[in-house]
This record gives structure tokens, sequence and C-alpha cells, in this order.
């Protein structure tokens, strides 16, 4: 279409489109909405994206800058994705330029072109072979068998698989050295990706290992078949170990049957290369990935293979809800009750909430799995606003673990550890049977402080303590990151007895050790799988049995399935018990029955001992003696009596500055105006109230209607427009806030 003026979407932290004027030589080539301009702006040239092209403008024309020049015009945002983007900027309030920008693969944002090179793909070699070397490459085969087991399984992978890509390859756990090893062997042999659009056929199903469903799984799957085709939400509400994954399967099996794409929102994908090994064994369609292991040219390759619909199945972290898809059938949101799928900086979007918009907005199903599904999901479900599916009894034969609680309070302990733990250990280990203890605080000791003076070594830019990490020989702190070396002397006494104060997992990891001296310890945290490919080794070692003592934050809590693990032991979770954070509760409680899903997976029974200072705090005891569903239904109650969330909606202002006086009076000054149907409360000193150096406070925004909220948060946006301070603190808006500590 040619058109003299374009309104381009630019990221810039500003809510507003700008027009350009459109030169007659591009014009006449045509504009398409969603293509990339470079255009000026400021003193640079920037990327935007045309979204509204005129002939007429009301503004004065002779002040409008032209457009540069058009980006090339095979990676385009269509219209669907546009409209979809566009609703969750006005969702969320968050401009336009900045939401377009983060949804665009980083090598489209820049205004050179990149050069794409084509993926390449793996398959077995024997495809190729002539029948008379069949022998010799059996034989090649069987040596590998015997000597390199790794590169073996390596092999077997590419041949039942053909046509793996490098990211699903690494995801899994094996190294670009036992690729090679296979390429020089003549083994496997390397093509370029094939981009035509994928088309379903027979050897798509790897049948021999689809499972008969049980009752309660049959009439789930066929519950969701009768709604292809149209928008309907679906809660899977189903213990651990019901087999949601096996519905996940075969709902997905009859979506790609009809040449269909599916979008799998999981929380973390590195955390779990088994959920991927399973619909890779399953699927033999070209499968792709999206999460921040991935380099800038592979986020590009998963983008074009979606939109250009070559990809059968993207399974992504929750910025995937963002992919182009060229005809998408299905979206499955994972473990939908995790924290991680809420981004917790400038465009902080939840990506289930996104995904049931998308759904909506392209009229197809969603599936929302969990064992401890969200209070607000719950609700949804009870409401009848979604479809509620409940599989209530494990899948195969293994029975849930019993969650008992030990009383430390005046209890005599071992580096943290009552009697009763330390033989429960004893007592498996005995067994040859692993123990996974759960402590949500890695480094050495929360704190180092004075034997003598009680002085505190504190972050002074957080006022929180520094966390001690031993084998770095380092203070750090983990609100702002900042460092430090560990002072030799105490800096207010000047006493040489300073020491650590609490315990974090490299202490336990050091100290168990010393209790079980057979066993081998192994640790699980951020500081452990830092990394390339550590995750994956580990949780190997694990899986062969090569450690008994299994350590770990909230990162062994997520989807591991460990067969051994017959124990489980929960240390220190006190703290939420007494947050003020209306949902610490319910995270609280989600986390124990996560971790307590660890135990007793396969064949052998497991149990769960939680270690606590208040084993008669009502929470723990309704969780432990009536299970998480009752618990959630008591505190939705609790909610809807207390005109908290989901029966009630909010939104968080947050505002920060180097001096505590401006945020303060910033949001002050905001509280003397009425916003509709809405509630004000603030200024509140943020729970942290200073963090990096910034003092931070909170005005937060309540509603019983969400449109009504929407109306108040547009007048405030145009209130703050007006407030002088505006320009001296960072502010920020966070709907359907999950976290207000910070
Ligand atoms: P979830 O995703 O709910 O935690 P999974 O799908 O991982 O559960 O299933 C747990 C275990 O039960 C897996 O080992 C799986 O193979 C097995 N399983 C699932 N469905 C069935 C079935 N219908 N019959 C037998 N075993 C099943
Ligand atoms: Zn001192
Ligand atoms: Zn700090």
């Amino acid at each position: 279409m040619s058109a003299k003026f374009v309104q381009i979407a630019i990221p810039v932290p500003m809510r507003q489109l700008f027009t350009y004027l459109v030169p007659e030589a591009i014009s006449a080539a045509g504009i398409t909405i969603g293509s990339r301009l470079i255009v000026p702006f400021g003193a640079r040239q920037v990327i935007g994206i045309a979204l509204e092209l005129s002939d007429e403008c009301e503004l004065d024309t002779s002040k409008l800058k032209s457009v540069i020049s058009k980006v090339d015009d095979n990676y385009h945002f269509d219209s669907k994705l546009l409209t979809f983007l566009r609703s969750c900027a006005s969702y969320y309030h968050h401009p336009l330029g900045d939401v377009l920008q983060q949804a665009l693969p980083v090598l489209l944002r820049q205004v050179e072109q990149p050069e794409v090179s084509p993926t390449m793909q793996w398959h077995s070699a024997e495809l190729k072979t002539a029948p008379k070397d069949i022998k010799a490459l059996e034989d090649k085969i069987a040596a590998l068998h015997k000597r390199a087991a790794k590169q073996a399984s390596l092999y077997e992978l590419i041949a039942s698989h053909n046509g793996m890509s490098w990211p699903e390859l690494r995801t899994l756990g094996f190294s670009k050295a036992q690729l090679n090893a296979l390429l020089e062997k003549a083994l496997i042999v390397e093509q370029p990706a094939t981009i035509e659009t994928f088309s379903w056929h027979e050897d798509c199903l790897n049948e021999s290992n689809k499972l008969a469903l049980n009752v309660e799984q049959s009439v789930v799957v066929s519950a969701i078949k009768q709604c292809h085709n149209a928008y309907s939400c679906h809660l899977i509400d189903g213990v651990t170990g019901s087999g949601k994954t096996e519905v996940y399967l075969q709902s997905i099996e009859e979506v790609l049957s009809q040449n269909q794409q599916v979008l799998i929102l999981v929380p973390e994908i590195g955390l779990t290369p088994q959920t991927l090994s399973r619909f890779e064994q399953r699927f033999n369609v070209p499968i792709y990935l999206h999460h921040s292991g991935l380099n800038d040219k592979e986020r590009l390759d998963t983008w074009l293979s979606a939109q250009r619909g070559s990809a059968g199945i993207i399974i992504g972290t929750r910025s995937a809800i963002f992919t182009p898809l060229h005809k998408l059938g299905l979206i499955i949101v994972d473990e939908e009750h995790d924290g991680s799928f809420k981004q917790q900086d400038s465009f902080r979007y939840h990506g289930r909430d996104m995904a049931i918009l998308r759904a909506r907005q392209l009229d197809i199903p969603i599936l929302l799995g969990s064992a401890t599904p969200s209070l607000e999901t719950l609700q949804n479900a009870l409401s009848g606003k979604y479809h509620y599916h409940q599989l209530k009894k494990r899948a195969g034969n293994s029975k849930q673990a019993k969650i008992s609680l030990v009383d430390v309070a005046n209890q005599p302990t071992e580096f943290g550890l009552t009697a009763p733990i330390k033989s429960a250990i004893k007592q498996t280990l005995a067994k040859n049977e692993q123990v996974l203890l759960f402590l949500n605080r890695r480094g050495y000791a929360p704190a180092v402080n004075c034997k003598e003076c009680h002085w505190v070594a504190d972050c002074n830019r957080c006022n929180k303590s520094y966390t001690l990490h031993q084998k770095q020989q380092l203070l750090i702190c983990h609100h702002c990151g900042s460092q430090k070396r560990i002072p030799m002397q105490c800096p207010s006494c000047g006493s040489a007895r300073l020491a650590p104060l609490g315990q974090g997992t490299e202490q336990l990891e050091e100290k168990i050790g010393e209790l079980f001296e057979q066993a081998s310890v192994v640790r699980i945290d951020r500081d452990s799988t830092r990394r390339k490919g550590a995750l994956a080794k580990l949780l190997q070692e694990i899986a062969d049995n090569e450690h008994q003592l299994l350590i770990g934050t909230q990162m062994l809590a997520k989807g591991h399935h460990f067969p051994n693990v017959t124990l489980v032991v929960m240390l220190d979770i006190d703290g939420a018990l007494f947050s003020y954070d209306f949902r610490a509760a319910e995270q609280m409680a989600q986390l124990l029955v996560q971790v307590a899903g660890r135990a007793g997976r396969a064949s052998k029974p497991g149990r769960v001992l939680v270690q606590t200072n208040f084993p008669d705090h009502p929470l723990l005891q309704d969780l432990v003696n009536n299970g998480y569903h009752h618990f959630a239904r008591q505190s939705l109650t609790e909610r809807q009596q207390a005109l908290l969330p989901p029966f009630t909606f909010q939104a968080l202002l947050r505002a920060e500055a180097n001096y505590p006086s401006y945020p303060e009076k910033f949001i002050r000054e905001l509280t003397q105006y009425q916003f509709d149907g809405c509630e004000l409360a603030g200024p509140i000193p943020a729970a942290m109230e200073k963090k990096a150096g910034k003092f931070r406070f909170h005005l937060l925004i309540q509603s019983k209607s969400r449109s009504q909220l929407h109306r108040g948060i547009m007048q405030l946006l145009a209130c703050i427009e007006q407030t002088e301070l505006q320009k001296k603190v960072r502010w920020s808006i966070d709907i359907d806030p999950v976290d207000l500590s910070w």
C-alpha cells in the first residue's frame, strides 16, 4: 500500500507512536504493517515497527522526519501476532514499542541485517549405507556401546529421531565433542535443516511408548478432544506423578495430526531435560526450543521455524508466548502456578495469563497443568470459567509420599539436623536409597557476624546482611549482587572472632559429609550449576546413583524424576509462615508439595520430613493432614473475606530514587487524586526499603472490577505526567503483581 505517513512504534519508554514521512521510493514499493523500518530518532538510527499508514496527518508536517529505509520484509510481525502484542501492551499499560522490541529476536532488532546460515541437523548414517556395508556399521555401533557409553546413547537418540538439532542435543546433556566423534566415525551425517512446513504422517508418532490411559486420564483426554478448534481453557489438576504429561502428549498428538502446531510453556527448560526427551521420544516432528540458554542465532531460528510453520512443537520459557506461529492449534502451560512465568522487571507480564489471552484471540484450546494450582486458576476452575479436570491418583504403581512434621524447637541439633532426621537419613542410606535435602538458601551462611560485639557484615546499598560464599572467599549481597572480601577483623571492635551465622547449602554440603562419611554428597543450586552443561551432568550422576545425599535449593523442587529418592527432608521453611505478603503461604504450600512430589516416584514408597519450629502452626497442620486442595479452598475463603485477589484486582506502582523523600512524596501527591472504583494504599515503604542504593516506596491500587482498575490506571498515568517529581524518580506499574515485597 502506498501512503504518505506511517505511525511507528519505537523501543523507547514512551507510550505514544511516532509519525514519519514516507519517501516516495519507499512508498512506491509499499510498506507492510508489522514490517521493520529504519528511522532517525534523536541522534540515533533505530528500528521501528510500522503500525498504521495514512495519507493525512494533523501534525505540522514540516517538522516530521522521513523513514530512512525498509528492512528486508521476510521477517515481519504478522497481523495476528501484532494484534496479540498490542493487547499485551495495553493490558500491562506498558509502552508498545518496548513490547514489540522484546518480542523480536535480538538479531532482528539490529539495523544491520543478520546473516542467516542454515541450522544443521544430524541423521543416522544407516539410512545412507549400502546393504553390503551395514555389517561394518553395526560393528562400529557395537564397539561404541562397549567403549563410549555416552556417544552410544547420543547415536541411539539420533538414530531414533532423525533430524535433531544442536540446541536439542545440548539441552539433553550432550556435548559438541561427542557429536564430532560420531561424525568422525561416520556414524552420523550432517545436513542443513529443511524449512518445509511440517506435515503429519504415520512416522511422526512413536506408538511404542504410548501408554494406555487410565480411566481418569482418558476422561480428560476425551473432554479436551471435544473442545478442539475453539477457545476453551482447561485446568488439569493432577497430583505429581498422576500422568499429566501423558495427557499432554495424547492431546498434542490430536493437534499435530491435523497439521497444527503446539506451543508448550514450561517454567525453566534447562532444569528439566527429561521433559524435552519425553516429547522427543513420542513425536518425530521438528521440535524447537526457546529459552535463555540459546544464542541469538538459535533464537532467530526458532522464531523463523515457528513463523514459517516448519516447527511442529515449540517448547519454551515465558517469553516463548511471543513467538509468531503459523498455525497454532494448542497451548500448554505446564506447572502453571510457577512464579517464573511472571517477568519481574521492565515489561512485567505473566506468561500464563498472556497464553490464555492468545488462545482466546486465536480461538484455540489451552491446557494449564499443575499439582498445586495457583489460587487464581483454581478459583476460575471452581467458578466454571475453566474446564476443571482432576487426576487424583498416581499413574503406574507409585504411592504419594507421606509428609510428617519434625519439631526442631528446643531440640539439640547437629549441623541443623535433629535426631529423628539423622536417623531417617541413616536408615535410607542403609537401604541404598537416596535422600534429598531441601534448603532454599545458597551460599555458606546467610550472614557473618562478630562474636564479641555482634556486628554484622551488611551491604550498605541494601541494608541487608551479606551472604558468605566460603569457596569463593567472598561476601556477596543476594539482593544487588555486590561483592566484597571477607574482613580479617571486625571493623567495629577490632576482634578477629568473625563467624558465619546460620546455614546455607554450601555449608550443609560440607557438614553433612562429616556426619555420613560413606555417602557421596552432591549440591544443586545456582552456584554449583553455573557452567554450561553442569546441571545435566549432575542430574545424570544422580540418575546413575553416584550420589546418595542430594542437597538443593528450589532448583531441585521442579519437575525432576529421581526414582531412587525415598526420603525428602525440608529444612528451614519457617520464614514463609510469618511473611506479610499474603501470597507467601500459598507459595510455601506449593513448594512443599512440589518438593514432596520428588519422593518415592518409582516403585519404592517415599516419605517427607519437614523440620520446623512451629509444628502446631495451623497452616502446616492443614497441609499435612488435609493436603493442598483443602488448604487452597480454605485460603480462597480467607481471601474472599479479606477482599484480596483473586476476588479483587491489584496493581502496584513502584517508585525509587537515591533520596527517600522523592519516591515518598511522588506517591503522596498521587494519592490526592480519586480514581473511580479504586482504592489506594500508600505510600508504603517496600519490604526492602533500600536496594542497590535506592530507596523504594509502593502505591497499591485495588478494585473489585478489572475494567475499573484499568480505567483507574489510565487516570493514574495521566496524573503522573502532571507531577514534577516523575522525572526525579524511577517508577513502574505492575498489573497483577505476584510479589509485593520488592
Ligand atoms: P505428572 O506429569 O503428572 O507428574 P507423569 O506424566 O510424569 O506425571 O507420570 C508419572 C509416571 O507415571 C511416569 O513414569 C509415567 O510413565 C507413568 N504413567 C503415566 N500415565 C500412565 C498410564 N496410563 N499407565 C501407566 N503408567 C503411566
Ligand atoms: Zn566486633
Ligand atoms: Zn546489596
